[in-house]
Formats: C-alpha cells, structure tokens, sequence
C-alpha cells in the first residue's frame, strides 16, 4: 500500500465510523451521543492497535520477531516495520561478518596492528601487537598506549606523527629486540599503528655499520704512512732537478688520489659514527656566528684564485642546541660543495634565521645547478650527479649524506632547491625546540 492510499484508507475509516454513527444516532434518534460512541469505538480500537504495536517492538528488541496479526492500515504498519528492521538485521549481520574477517585477517598477521583514538588511547590491537608491547585485553583497553609503553621517543611520535617517518624503540618486553612503529592518522584524528619486530634488521644494519667502520679504521694507517712516504718522496722529487717530468707527474697524481682516499676514509668513519650512536643528551648552546665565520673563511680559502663572493648573514646573538662538531661538519659540506660546483668569482650567501616554526641556515649559491629529477636521492651515501664533475672536485660522494645524519640527530631536515645553470639553495631546517631566544 503507497502512502497516498493509506491516507485515503484512513480518512475513510473514519467517515464510515462517522455515517455508522450517524446512523444509529438516527435510528435512535439520538445524533450526537451517536456520533461520540462511534468516535470513542473507533479510538479505542486505535489505541489498542498501539498498544499491540508497542508490546511487539519491546518483545522484539534486536531480534526479528514476527509481527502481531492484523488487517488493514494497521496490518500495513506491521509489515512495513517488519521489513525494515528485517532490512536493518541483513545489513548488520553484513557488517558484523566484514568486522570478524578484518579481525581474523589482522589477528593472523606477524605484525602488530592497534587502533587509537584521537587521544591515543587504545580501542583495539590484535595478538601480536599484545605480544610485542605486553598489552592485556581487556585491562588495557581505553588506556593511553603511551600510559602502558613508557618511552619517551614514542611519547614524542604520539604526539607529533604527521608526515613522520616510522621510528624504532627498544621492546619492552623482549631485550635486545628492536620495535618498528608507523603511525597512519584517519577518520577524526584516530591512529592505526602498525608494529614490527625488526631486530634483524637492526642487527644486519648493525653489522654492516660495524663493518664500513672497522674496514675504514684498518685501510687509516696504512694509508697515513702511504702519505707520508709520498709526501717523502715529493720533496726528494722537488728538491732533484734531474727527476723525469712523467715521475714527477705520477708522483702528483699517487699524492691527490692517497688524499682524496684519506678524505673518504674520514667521511665513512664519521658517517658510522653518526649512524651507531646515540645523539648527546645534554648537547650544547652553539653561538653560530663564529661558527659559521670559521666556514666561510676556510671556503674562502678553498676558492683561491677563482674569488668567489662569499657572504654570511647571521645576527650576532644567533644560537642553536646541538653538537658544535657535528654542525660544522654538516654546514662546511653544504658551504664547500657550494663552492665546489660554483664557476669561478661567482657568489654564495650563507643565511641563518628564524621564525615562529624553527631555525634556518642557506647555503644558495648561482652555480651548475642540479636537475630536479636527481634532488630526491641528492643524500645517499655516493650518489652523484655527474660522476666526471664530481671526481674533479675531489668530492668524496658522502658529504649530502653527513648533512642528513647530523640533521635528523638534532631533528631537523633538509630541502633542496635546484635548477641547472640556475644554482641551488640547499636549506637546513631546525625545531623550535632547538632553538634557543
Ligand atoms: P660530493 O662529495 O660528490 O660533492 P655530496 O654528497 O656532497 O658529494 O653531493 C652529492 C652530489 O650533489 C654531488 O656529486 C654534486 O653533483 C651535487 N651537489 C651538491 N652540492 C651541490 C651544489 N651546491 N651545486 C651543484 N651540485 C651540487
């Protein structure tokens, strides 16, 4: 029955029970009272149509409960209801399957999965990731995962995710065992972690560091008394009129290849340095201007004869929290390499600011410049732009990598901006935590 002709029925119902009344009261010869009995039958009849109605939806609750019998518009509502709650049954049945598969599906995983709410507090979490972070259904269900897992690293990733990489905490369950932890945001700021236990890989890293530092370690001494007896030797050839031009040459080019080795050699030491430690706790207020004027004078140096123009803008009273050495490392790549792969008297600005979001130190210079397609693998570990180009500057291929290594101890990042025969902008950025006003 449509909507239209239930009205019509309705309205109906109620003439015939007016005229039914009417008639009576005729026959009786008593209209109105006539006409009130037929209304209050009609009422009553109504009421207790409700009333069966009521009793079936409260007997029913959730469940599917087959309506009371009856006939008409009433009869109608009955199977209306029916269909819609047996509609609603199908669709939650529907969702209740999709929701036990997920969590079949994710309960069977290695990895760990927890879900989250806008306040950290756990909703749900399959079996290993109780496993590998002790939680215990249902106790901790509703707590803050940081209340249960109390490490300041991930308090941290908590707190702050977006656009984060994955960090990696200690277990604390497992000694020794290393814990990856991914941060996802969706829906209302909810948060789905996924955890894995990457001990292996840890180690595996571990040993490979270990390796890279033990094999640069071992090839230093030899090759510092390599360099000494060729720097020997390059006297005794200097000081020798009679020595062969083509022995003098090879003499030249044994001694540039001996310390561009030793250079490598230096740069891999403090990579692995970087990578198997710890950054210092308690690092230290760093006054940048002397800082950065030690760089530049050593680049000016670098330069000689080819005098470019460089320029640094810093205010005197600027300072940042960090390890003195590791900065400069990092500062005097990004200044030489600015230098290197700039044409004679062109110019370099080196600029440190900051702002209400951090602290920022440029190193732009108008340069070769880089074609975008290389920026976004500029500072892995070898990786070169032109190989050629490189090797003529003496470059050690390491140098991008140290930046992003003693940018990420201090929590910080780099952005490249480059085009070719345009220059480049090379841009540290650092947390306002680092800052010091
Ligand atoms: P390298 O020791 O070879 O300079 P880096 O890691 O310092 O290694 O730099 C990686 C590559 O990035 C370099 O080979 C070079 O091609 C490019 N590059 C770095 N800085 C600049 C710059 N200021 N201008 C142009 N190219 C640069």
């Amino acid at each position: 029955m449509t909507t239209t002709s239930i009205r019509y029925w309705l309205t109906g119902r109620v003439l015939l029970t007016l005229a039914a009344g009417l008639v009576v009261g005729c026959l009786v010869d008593q209209i109105f009272p006539g006409l009130f009995l037929a209304l209050a039958l009609y009422t009553l009849w109504s009421h207790r149509q409700l009333c069966r109605l009521l009793d079936w939806l409260n007997q029913a609750g959730d469940q599917e409960l087959e309506p009371p019998e009856s006939s008409g518009v009433w009869g109608e509502i009955f199977d209306s209801i029916y269909r819609i709650q047996s509609r609603h049954s199908r669709a939650k049945k529907r969702l209740a399957n999709v929701i036990d598969r997920v969590q079949e599906s994710t309960a069977a995983l290695n990895d760990g999965v927890l879900m989250a709410d806008a306040h950290g507090c756990l909703e749900w979490w399959n079996r290993a990731a109780g496993e590998l972070l002790g939680l215990h259904m249902p106790d901790d269900q509703g707590q803050p995962l940081t209340n249960l897992v109390r490490n300041p690293k991930l308090a941290r990733y908590m707190e702050n995710s977006t656009g984060k990489e994955p960090i990696k905490i200690d277990s604390p369950v497992y000694e020794g065992r290393q814990l990856q932890i991914a941060i996802t945001i969706y829906g209302q700021g909810s948060r789905l972690l996924l955890v894995r236990d990457v001990s292996r890989l840890h180690q595996l890293e571990i040993m490979r560091t270990d390796f890279v530092a033990n094999v640069s370690h071992e090839l230093r001494t030899p090759l510092t008394v390599i360099c000494g007896y060729l720097e020997t030797l390059g006297d005794a050839v200097a000081m020798n009129p009679e020595t062969p031009p083509a022995f003098s040459r090879a003499l030249g080019r044994m001694q540039e290849q001996a310390e561009r080795m030793q250079r490598l050699i230096e740069d891999l030491l403090l990579l692995s340095r970087l990578e198997a430690t710890e950054p210092e706790r308690s690092s230290q207020v760093v006054s940048l201007k002397p800082l950065l004027a030690g760089i530049i004078d050593d680049a000016r140096a670098l330069s000689g004869e080819k005098q470019h123009r460089v320029h640094l803008e810093c205010a005197d009273n600027s300072t940042v929290q960090g390890e003195p050495m590791e900065l400069r490392s990092a500062f005097s790549n990004l200044v030489y390499n600015a230098v290197r792969y700039t044409p004679a008297g062109g110019e370099v600005v080196v600029k440190w600011w900051h702002d209400q979001q951090g602290g920022y130190l440029m190193v732009r210079d108008d340069g070769v410049g880089i074609d975008p397609v290389h920026i976004p693998r500029l500072t892995e570990r070898f990786y070169r732009v032109d190989k050629s180009r490189s090797q003529m500057t003496g470059g050690t291929g390491l140098g991008l990598a140290i930046v992003k290594h003693v940018l990420l101890r201090h929590e910080g990042w780099i952005t490249i901006r480059s085009h070719p025969g345009k220059g480049s902008e090379f841009v540290c950025h650092f947390p306002l935590t680092r800052i010091v006003l």
